[in-house]
């Protein structure tokens, strides 16, 4: 198949491109650097050092004799996506182009402005050009586990069979996200979803769990082709921010209680779960919902498990949550579209923890101490004026 990667200079879309044409997809990847562009704002790199992606496309024909054509582009200019998507005529599209920070969205109205409009506008622009140039492409978009919240129910997959005064329809499952990231997500789906109805366009929404890992089979093979791994406060997710603490003797900063329970893969499974679902195309007009994510653990289990693996003493500091968020809650959440697909999940293993402290040791001048303190808080930003 043809396949177009947006977003596909980041931690993840570079990984998933490589695994597609690895396995034999014509792959191109499509980026406006808004990432890197990120980290020279705060300040702040990647942990392990990663190559220009002129860079990395050379590696990887190099290492494997295939060709992945780049896009420098914004999905924000629409004419540039119509033009990439005449060029390349892709058979599916993976759509991982958007700023996916929590935090970077509640810094200011600033940032959550930019964030909703590159992520809603984005998308639409997306969605108007395969809806204008070819409906058949099957768009693959990635949503967040953050979507749901923590509801007092359990989480299906999407979808919600709902009675209601004696009648029943299938309705879009009910949202509470908690950032305005996250709802910039939310509204992609509300988007998405009507593009299938009105349009018949095919879509996967895969609602994506906190990925952890840097390394995937293809990346392993030339320190060239290395992803991206953020550890500071804004970029960083959850468990590898906890292994860079670790190596770096500082305590491991739980926000609160630590009770806050979330869904979580390995980036060997997002690459997969992205395969299967390309491989494995949704129907014409059908809004396909997969909970992509393999384990669920609460903050604090994740920490004592961090703790437990790294072969010296580790500290654990709860401090004051800047998030408002539930500290303890119900969370179940059903996730057998994927395995019935055909995924075999890497659960979270001492292996893959003891393999990630030595990709930190490997790096550790590289960190900046003061980058790994919150200091986005989600009230704390309004300005009295
Ligand atoms: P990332 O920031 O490393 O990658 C996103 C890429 O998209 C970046 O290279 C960025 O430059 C590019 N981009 C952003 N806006 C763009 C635009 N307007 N035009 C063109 N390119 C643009 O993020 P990631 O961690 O690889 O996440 C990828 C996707 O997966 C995101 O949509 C994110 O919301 C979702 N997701 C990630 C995680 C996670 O744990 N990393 C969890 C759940 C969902």
């Amino acid at each position: 198949m043809r396949v177009l990667v947006l977003g596909g200079d980041g931690y993840l879309g570079w990984p998933t491109a490589l695994h597609l044409s690895d396995r034999g997809h014509e792959t191109a990847v499509l980026d406006n650097f808004a990432r890197r562009g990120y980290d020279r704002e705060l300040g702040v790199q990647s942990l392990v050092p990663i190559q220009d992606l002129e860079t990395r496309v050379a590696a990887w024909e190099e290492v494997s004799g295939k060709t992945v054509p780049a896009y420098v582009g914004d999905l924000l200019d629409a004419d540039f996506v119509y033009r990439v998507l005449r060029e390349f005529e892709p058979d599916a599209i993976v759509h991982f182009a958007e700023q996916r920070a929590a935090p970077y969205s509640m810094i200011d109205r600033e940032h959550a402005v930019y964030t909703q409009h590159n992520n809603v506008v984005g998308t639409l622009n997306l969605m108007y050009a395969v809806a204008e140039t070819n409906p058949d492409v099957h768009l693959v978009k990635l949503g967040t586990m953050g979507e749901y919240g923590t509801p007092n129910i359990d989480i299906e997959e999407g979808w919600l069979e709902v009675e209601h005064n004696g009648r029943k329809d299938r309705m879009l499952y009910p949202k509470k996200p908690g950032s305005f990231y996250h709802l910039s997500k939310v509204h992609d789906s509300h988007n998405l979803e009507f593009g299938c109805r009105i349009w018949g366009l095919r879509v996967t929404d895969l609602n994506q769990g906190v990925v952890y890992g840097q390394e995937t089979d293809q990346t392993v093979r030339d320190s060239r082709l290395a992803t991206r791994f953020d550890y500071d406060a804004v970029f960083g997710t959850v468990l590898n921010r906890f292994v860079i603490q670790a190596v770096l003797g500082e305590p491991l900063t739980v926000y609160g209680t630590g009770g806050q329970t979330r869904g979580f893969l390995d980036i060997r499974d997002t690459v997969e779960c992205i395969r299967l679902a390309v491989e494995n195309p949704a129907d014409a007009g059908e809004f396909r919902v997969f909970n992509q994510m393999t384990e669920s653990y609460s903050v604090s289990q994740l920490a004592q498990k961090v703790a437990e693996c790294f072969p010296g003493p580790v500290q654990v500091e709860h401090l004051e949550n800047p998030r408002v968020e539930q500290a303890e809650h119900y969370y179940n959440v059903k996730h057998t579209g994927l395995v019935g697909l055909g995924l075999e999940p890497h659960l979270l293993s001492d292996t893959l923890i003891d393999s990630m402290f030595d990709i930190v040791a490997a790096n550790k001048d590289r960190v900046d101490p003061g980058a790994l303190l919150p200091t986005v808080r989600w009230k704390g930003h309004l300005k009295q004026r």
